[in-house]
C-alpha cells in the first residue's frame, strides 16, 4: 500500500537507460494479486485442469491480439519478445507439471501453476549469467497474465495512457512495455530489474530513461505524485521541490548539450592525436541492436553474444534458426564486421534437461567452451550456422572462456570437421575465417604467449577475468568493493596479454564492461589494447576521449600506474591524472550535484 509522502524523497536504484525526467507517477500494480491455495477433491481434478487450460489458451488470445495491434515498426521490431512469451505458455515443463500437479496433489490451478513457478524459479536462481538469469522474468510475466485470467481479474489497460507520464511498476513484461503508446511515457522505474532486464534492453533501445532495481518503488509511490528520475544515476526524487527540480533540469540541460557534443564524435575515427587508430566496436546480444550499434559509430560488432537464441524454448535453435540470425547479423553491419562468439551458456540447465547436473558452484562448472566440447552435437549445429553465414559478410568466431591449449586445439579440430562436411555437401563459406579466444581465465592469460600462436585475435573479457583474477564474484553485491578493474594484477594480467598478442602479430581486443568509463579507457589505450567493444551508447563518449588523447601520454600514464602497489592508489592517481587532462569533462562527471 503506498503512503503518504514527504517532499524531496530519494531513492537509489540502477540507471538503466540515460536520461532526465520530471513527471507525474502512473502506477501499475498487476504484480500483486493474491492467490487463493485450496484443495480440491478427486471430482473436482479434471474440471480444474481444464480452467487451468483454458486461462492458458485466454493468454496465449490476448497476447496475440497485442502483437497483432502494434502498428508502429520501431515498437514492432522487439515483438519478438511476444513470441518468446507465446512460446513460453506452450512450454510443455509449465504446462504439463502444473497438469500434473493438479491431478496428483489435488489443489486449484493457482496453487498447482505457484508450485510448478517456484521449482522453475530455483532452477533460475542457480544460474550465474546474469543476463540469463533475468530471463527467469519472462516466466513471471507470463505467469502473471495466467493468473489474472484464473482469476477473472481484467488487465490494466496501460493502452490508454493519457498524457506524458512516468510509469512505475514491480516489473514491466515487454507486452506491457510493448502495448504502452509509448508517446505518453515519459520515463520507467521499476522494483526489480538490472541492468540487462527487458525493461532495461528495451527502454535503452527506445530511447526511455529508466531505472530499475528500485525495491521500494511501487510501495513509497502513489499514483500521480510527482516525481524526478535520472536514468544515468540512478537516483529518484519523489514529490520534488521546485528548488530540487530546477536543479536537475540545469543537469540535464548540461548533460543533453554534452551529448550532443559527445554524439558528434560517432563518426569520427578512433584516432588518438598522435595518429594511433584503434577499433571502437559494439557488444550486442541481439540483431535489432545494429541500428544503434551505427547510429553511435561503431566500427563493427566486437562481441554477439549467441545465448539468447538459445533460451526460453524447449528444444534447441537448428541450424537453420542459427544460420538465418547470423546471416542477418553479418548483413546488416556490412562491410564491417562482426565478431560471433559460441555459445557461453552457464551449465546445460538452461537448454531442454536443464533439471539434470544442478551445479553448486557454476561459474566453476561446466559452461561455455567447456559444454560446447562436450555436447559436441549442438556445438556443430551452431558451427554451421556460423560457418554458412560467413559467406554473406564479414565474420569471426570468439570462443569463450578457453582456459588452455586443449580447448582451443579441440574446438578448432571441431571447426575443421565442420567445414569439411560444408564442403562436401558444396555449401559455401569464408574458408579464411578467423577465430579468437575470449581472455577471462587467469590461466589463459597465464599462457597468452602460447594461444596467441593458435588463433587469429584475443579479445579480453574483464568481467569474467576480474572475477576470477580476484575471486569476487561479478554479481554479488557483499564482495563488490573488492572488484577492481584496476587493480595492479588486472593490469599486469592485461599487459601481458596486450605483449604476447603483439609479439604473435595479433591483434588485442577488450569487450568488458571496464572499456566503456572514459578513465579507464585511457588506461586500456596506454597498455596497447588495438580493439574496444562495448555497448552502443558509450561509443561516442569513448571515442571522444581517446581522440582527444595522445597514445605517448596515456602510455607514460600507464608506467607510472605500474609504480604503485594497491587498486585506489592507481584509482587515485588515474582520476587525478584525467581531471587535470581534462579539466571540461572531468569536472562535469564527478562534481555533479547530488541529492540527498
Ligand atoms: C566478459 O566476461 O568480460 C564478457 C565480455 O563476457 P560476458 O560478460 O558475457 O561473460
Ligand atoms: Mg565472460
Amino acid at each position: 500500500m503506498a503512503v503518504q509522502q514527504q517532499i524531496n524523497k530519494c531513492i537509489q536504484g540502477i540507471g538503466a537507460s540515460p536520461g532526465i525526467i520530471i513527471g507525474k507517477a502512473y502506477l501499475i500494480e498487476r504484480f500483486k494479486v493474491r492467490l487463493p491455495q485450496k484443495r480440491i477433491d478427486s471430482g473436482q481434478v479434471e474440471g480444474e485442469v481444464k480452467r487451468f487450460l483454458n486461462a492458458v489458451e485466454d493468454s496465449r488470445d490476448q497476447l496475440a491480439e497485442i502483437k497483432e495491434k502494434i502498428l508502429d515498426p520501431q515498437v514492432r521490431k522487439h515483438s519478438f519478445i511476444l513470441d518468446v512469451h507465446l512460446m513460453i505458455l506452450n512450454d510443455e515443463m509449465l504446462l504439463q507439471d502444473t497438469v500434473d500437479r493438479i491431478r496428483k496433489k489435488k489443489v486449484n490451478a493457482e496453487w498447482a501453476l505457484d508450485l510448478t513457478l517456484e521449482k522453475l524459479d530455483t532452477a533460475f536462481k542457480a544460474i550465474e549469467d546474469e543476463y540469463l538469469r533475468e530471463r527467469r522474468s519472462d516466466l513471471h510475466y507470463v505467469s502473471a497474465r495466467i493468473f489474472r485470467s484464473l482469476l477473472g481479474k481484467k488487465h490494466d489497460d496501460i493502452s490508454k495512457i493519457k498524457g506524458k507520464v512516468i510509469v512505475v511498476a514491480h516489473d514491466l513484461s515487454p507486452a506491457d512495455t510493448l502495448q504502452m503508446n509509448l508517446d505518453h511515457v515519459a520515463g520507467f522505474i521499476t522494483d526489480i530489474g538490472g541492468k540487462v532486464s527487458h525493461t532495461a534492453i528495451l527502454s535503452r533501445s527506445l530511447g526511455i530513461p529508466a531505472v530499475v532495481g528500485l525495491e521500494v518503488a511501487t510501495s513509497l509511490i502513489n499514483g500521480g505524485d510527482p516525481l524526478i528520475i535520472d536514468g544515468e544515476t540512478g537516483e529518484v526524487v519523489i514529490n520534488p521541490t521546485e528548488e530540487v527540480s530546477k536543479s536537475f533540469l540545469e543537469r540535464k540541460r548540461r548533460i543533453r548539450s554534452m551529448d550532443r557534443e559527445v554524439l558528434k564524435y560517432a563518426s569520427l575515427p578512433a584516432e588518438t592525436r598522435d595518429g594511433v587508430r584503434v577499433r571502437l566496436q559494439a557488444n550486442i546480444e541481439m540483431v535489432e541492436e545494429i541500428s544503434s550499434a551505427k547510429m553511435h559509430g561503431a566500427e563493427g560488432i566486437g562481441l554477439y553474444r549467441t545465448e539468447i537464441l538459445y533460451l526460453n524454448r524447449k528444444d534447441l535453435p537448428t541450424e537453420e534458426e542459427h544460420f538465418q540470425t547470423y546471416r542477418r547479423l553479418v548483413e546488416n553491419i556490412y562491410p564491417k564486421t562482426a565478431t560471433i562468439r559460441t555459445l557461453d551458456i552457464g551449465g546445460d540447465k538452461f537448454l531442454p534437461d536443464y533439471s539434470k547436473n544442478n551445479e553448486l558452484n557454476p561459474a566453476l562448472g561446466l559452461r561455455a567452451i567447456r559444454f560446447s566440447l562436450k555436447e559436441t552435437d549442438i556445438f556443430k549445429t551452431q558451427l554451421r550456422g556460423i560457418l554458412r553465414a560467413s559467406a554473406h559478410g564479414k565474420l569471426r568466431i570468439l570462443f569463450p572462456m578457453i582456459s588452455g591449449v586443449e580447448e582451443i586445439r579441440q574446438a578448432k579440430a571441431i571447426l575443421g570437421e565442420v567445414k569439411k562436411g560444408l564442403t562436401k555437401a558444396k555449401i559455401s563459406f569464408d574458408e579464411k575465417i578467423e577465430i579468437g579466444a575470449m581472455i577471462e581465465i587467469p590461466s589463459a592469460s597465464d599462457i597468452a604467449d602460447i594461444l596467441a600462436r593458435e588463433v587469429d585475435f584475443f579479445s579480453i573479457g574483464t568481467n569474467d577475468l576480474i572475477q576470477y583474477a580476484l575471486a569476487v564474484d561479478r554479481i554479488n553485491e557483499h564482495v563488490s568493493y573488492l572488484y577492481e578493474p584496476l587493480h595492479p594484477a588486472v593490469l599486469r594480467i592485461i599487459r601481458w596479454v596486450v605483449q604476447s598478442g603483439h609479439q604473435a602479430g595479433i591483434p588485442v581486443a577488450i569487450c568488458g564492461e571496464m572499456a566503456t568509463e572514459p578513465a579507464y579507457a585511457i588506461v586500456l589505450l596506454g597498455l596497447g589494447l588495438d580493439e574496444f567493444s562495448m555497448n552502443p551508447v558509450s561509443i561516442p563518449k569513448v571515442k571522444k576521449v581517446l581522440r582527444m588523447s595522445r597514445f605517448e601520454e596515456t602510455r607514460l600514464l600507464v608506467e607510472q600506474l605500474f609504480q604503485f602497489s594497491t587498486a585506489s592508489e592507481i584509482e587515485g592517481y588515474v582520476r587525478h591524472w584525467m581531471a587535470k587532462r581534462f579539466p571540461e569533462d572531468f569536472i562535469q562527471c564527478d562534481a555533479e550535484e547530488r541529492i540527498t
